[in-house]
């Protein structure tokens, strides 16, 4: 799959003796989960692990070069089973999940590393990663950090900020800018699962009140959101804000200290 990691940042290029002279205390693993799920009708399935590598690369680039932090190969197939039903949808369940987090963490823990981000890029993912990343702190005694996209896109209408975060304008900008051939740009298809305003307090996301959907409940086409006035133009200026994010929370990460040891 394409990649915007830099070389020099990406641990599985090197060698074992060359991450045994890492510094163990301080180093940075960043482990990239995402997913391999519909995106509607003019997406690709990779959509999410495409946009988590093209964050995390420009990331990477921007962070000092004498720092520390390296990507890890990531852990593409995430728990999208809020998607089922659509074909090409790859899900793994919560205990798969789970325990292949485990496993790469406990793997990290014996060859004497302390610090593991979880960079995610697919919503299924995200209640999970808090669970393992307290459970990790726990098991282990890892330093453990979550860490989810890039933020919001600037200048995006309220509606589409609200409602439209999956295969809308700020994904479908995003792969306009990064790998235009996926995009089918003649196929767009437009659904908002709520609207600013309505009434009632019970909504399907980002309330206090909500109700668990699957996607064929609540969007037909695989649609949440509006990609009509999608460009690569705000795709690149999106992908510089929200790398320049990415990469100032990684810097604050790496320079962590615990609270106790202040
Ligand atoms: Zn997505």
């Amino acid at each position: 799959m394409k990649t915007w990691i830099p070389p020099e940042r990406f641990l599985p290029y090197l060698t074992w003796k060359q991450v045994d002279a890492l510094p163990r205390d301080r180093t940075l693993l960043v482990l990239p989960t995402a997913a391999i799920e519909q995106h509607g009708h003019h997406l690709p399935l990779a959509t999410d692990t495409l946009l988590n590598n093209l964050l995390l690369g420009h990331a990477l680039r921007k962070v000092p070069a004498d720092l520390p932090i390296y990507a890890l190969a990531p852990v593409c197939y995430g728990k999208s089973n809020e998607h089922v039903g659509f074909p090409g949808t790859l899900s793994v369940g919560r205990d798969t999940f789970a325990a292949v987090l485990r496993d790469l963490a406990r793997s990290l823990v014996a060859a004497g590393f302390r610090r593991l981000v979880f960079f995610n890029s697919h919503g299924g993912n995200h209640s999970l990663l808090d669970v393992m990343a307290r459970d990790l702190r726990d098991e282990f005694g890892m330093r453990t950090f979550c860490l989810f996209g890039g933020g919001a896109a600037s200048g995006l209408d309220p509606q589409e900020a609200a409602y439209g975060f999956h295969a809308g304008e700020v994904e479908t900008s995003l792969l306009l800018h990064a790998t235009p051939e996926l995009v089918h740009t003649d196929r767009y298809t437009v659904n908002y699962i709520a609207r600013l305003g309505d009434p009632g307090v019970l909504k399907p996301e980002f309330a206090s009140a909500t109700f668990s959907w699957l996607t064929r409940d609540i969007a037909p086409s695989g649609v949440m959101g509006d990609p009509t006035p999608s460009s690569a133009e705000k795709g690149e200026r999106w992908c510089d804000e929200m790398s320049s994010r990415v990469a100032a929370a990684l810097q604050e990460m790496y320079a962590f200290r615990e609270i106790l040891e202040r």
